[in-house]
C-alpha cells in the first residue's frame, strides 16, 4: 500500500503535497505546516458548509486591499459577534503562509475591540489550510467534512447534516 509517511494521512499515495508551503513531497499535513502561522477568520454560521467545501472567499474591498482577512482568535470572535445577525457564528482557525499576506495594524474598533489589532490579508487564497472551526450557537444545515480538523461547539448548536471531523470538543472557545 503506498504511503506518504504522514501518520494521520489515510490516503494511498507516495507523496503528500502541502499547499501552504508548496512542497510536493512534504512530511506534514498542510494544517501543521511549519512555514505557516495559525490565525482566524469568522463569519455567520450559515456559511460554514459552503466554506468547508469551497474555501474561504476573498473580500474585494478591505482596509488593506482584497484578499482573505485574518486576525487573532479573540479579536475575530469579538468582530464576528458584532457583525453577526444573532443566529450563530463560526470562527475558522487556519494555517496561513504569511509570505502571501499583506499585514497591517487596525486601529481600535470602538465598542468592538479593546485595542488596536494585527490583521493579515491573504492575497493567494490557495495558501492556507483549515485547522478547525469554532461554532457558537446556530443551525448547521449542510455536511461538515474536515477529517483531520477539530470542531469545537459552544452554546446552542443544531446539526442537520453529517459531521466528519478528527476531533470534536464541546464547550470552551480556546482552540
Ligand atoms: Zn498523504
Ligand atoms: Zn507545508
Amino acid at each position: 500500500m503506498p504511503s506518504c509517511g504522514i501518520k494521520e494521512c489515510k490516503v494511498e499515495h507516495w507523496s503528500h503535497y502541502c499547499n501552504v508551503c508548496d512542497k510536493g513531497n512534504s512530511d506534514h499535513l498542510p494544517k501543521d505546516c511549519p512555514q505557516g502561522i495559525s490565525i482566524y477568520h469568522g463569519t455567520k454560521v450559515s456559511n460554514i458548509s459552503s466554506i468547508i467545501d469551497n474555501g474561504l472567499r476573498p473580500s474585494t474591498h478591505g482596509r488593506i486591499g482584497s484578499g482573505i482577512y485574518f486576525a487573532g482568535g479573540d479579536v475575530v470572535l469579538d468582530i464576528t459577534k458584532h457583525r453577526g445577525d444573532g443566529n450563530g457564528l463560526v470562527v475558522f482557525k487556519c494555517r496561513v503562509n504569511p509570505n502571501y499576506c499583506r499585514t497591517g495594524v487596525h486601529p481600535t474598533w470602538t465598542g468592538v475591540t479593546k485595542a488596536p489589532f494585527n490583521e493579515w490579508c491573504l492575497t493567494d487564497s490557495t495558501k492556507y489550510a483549515l485547522i478547525g472551526v469554532l461554532l457558537v450557537d446556530g443551525i448547521v444545515d449542510g455536511d461538515i467534512n474536515i477529517p483531520h480538523g477539530t470542531i469545537m461547539v459552544t452554546g446552542h448548536c443544531k446539526f442537520r447534516g453529517n459531521i466528519t471531523v478528527g476531533t470534536l470538543q464541546v464547550g470552551g472557545t480556546e482552540f
